[in-house]
């Protein structure tokens, strides 16, 4: 226990099945009971270990970092490198949905005075707000059709995943040194009920809604190829984000030191505690995001602040 934070035995990774590569303690999202998708390493054939694991040590000193500019997440964790009509994939602070996800994340942790907004207006508010605030706005769909963007098609889904797995959501969390209370995940926890429980607030045609966000300003790319992202790489190295062309394998990036300023610019009432726990949401969006759409065998690496 860390004050009144919530730690149990999922931080002891061999408890969970979690392994030792190199001096680094390795955990999965099945070392928390999660990872209900169907992305991950245990079905490949095509990964070399001992290279997966140069990687993970790689990843964890913070070997693929590069600087970037600004500081609110306007890309998506998507892995994906080839954009259509583009090179490359641009590198910035990176989080579950990007734009769309922070709007989530407001209606998870925020004030509430957004609580009897639709899908719809919740999004076109936070994209105005964070383009008023001088930000950079940004969603994805990709060359399949549907809304593309993982975080964003399965909004639903991972709104029930919330509140169905809090507790290992939470475990997960506090591992990654998050700071969140049992008394917070109640609040995110209820949010994610209520309304996964309100009748059509979730717009029904999910492609509509990175079209939405981009009716309001936010730059729109569209993301080509299969996911095939073997880890998560939760980045705590501030003002930078992870190389994707550097990776010898694809992974999810989350630029979780950006989550701070993100959480304070998107707050409605300027009070710090409530931004805070905006903060909080991101947080518990984006592992719910990757349960969600990763499988037991994906790997949660941090790359820290002072390797
Ligand atoms: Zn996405």
């Amino acid at each position: 226990m860390i004050g009144n934070i919530e730690r149990g035995p999922a931080t002891d990774p061999t408890i969970y099945g979690g392994n030792m590569v190199g001096e680094i303690e390795v955990v999965t999202l099945g070392s928390f009971g999660l990872g209900v998708g169907n992305i991950g390493v245990d079905k490949r054939t095509d990964i070399d270990a001992e290279l997966f694991d140069v990687m993970t040590q790689k990843a964890s000193k913070g070997e693929y970092n590069i600087i970037v500019i600004g500081n609110i997440p306007y890309l998506c964790v998507d892995g994906r490198l080839q954009i259509i009509g583009s090179q490359n994939q641009e590198m910035g602070p990176s989080s579950a949905g990007a734009t769309i996800g922070l709007a989530y994340a407001v209606d998870l942790g925020g004030s509430g005075l957004l609580a009897d907004r639709s899908e719809k207006e919740l999004i076109t508010t936070i994209t105005q707000r964070i383009k008023d605030g001088g930000g950079v706005v940004g969603v994805h769909d990709d060359e399949h059709g549907l809304s593309g963007c993982g975080a964003v098609a399965h909004a639903f889904e991972i709104y029930t995943h919330i509140y169905d797995n809090s507790k290992n959501i939470l475990e997960t969390a506090n591992t990654l040194g998050a700071r969140i209370t049992r008394e917070d995940m109640q609040i995110i926890t209820r949010r994610a009920k209520k309304r996964s429980e309100q009748e059509g607030f979730f717009l029904k045609n999910r492609a509509e809604v990175p079209q939405l966000a981009e009716s309001v300003g936010a730059n729109k790319v569209t993301l080509a190829g299969p996911h095939q992202e073997t880890m998560v790489i939760w980045n705590k190295k501030e003002s930078t984000t992870i190389n994707r062309t550097q990776l010898p394998y694809p992974a999810f990036i989350v630029d979780e030191w950006s989550f701070k300023k993100a959480s304070e610019m998107i707050n409605i009432t300027g009070d710090s505690e409530q931004a805070d726990l905006i903060r909080k949401a991101l947080v518990v969006f984006n592992i719910a995001t990757a349960s969600v759409l990763g499988d037991k065998s994906l790997r949660i690496v941090v790359a820290e602040n002072n390797p």
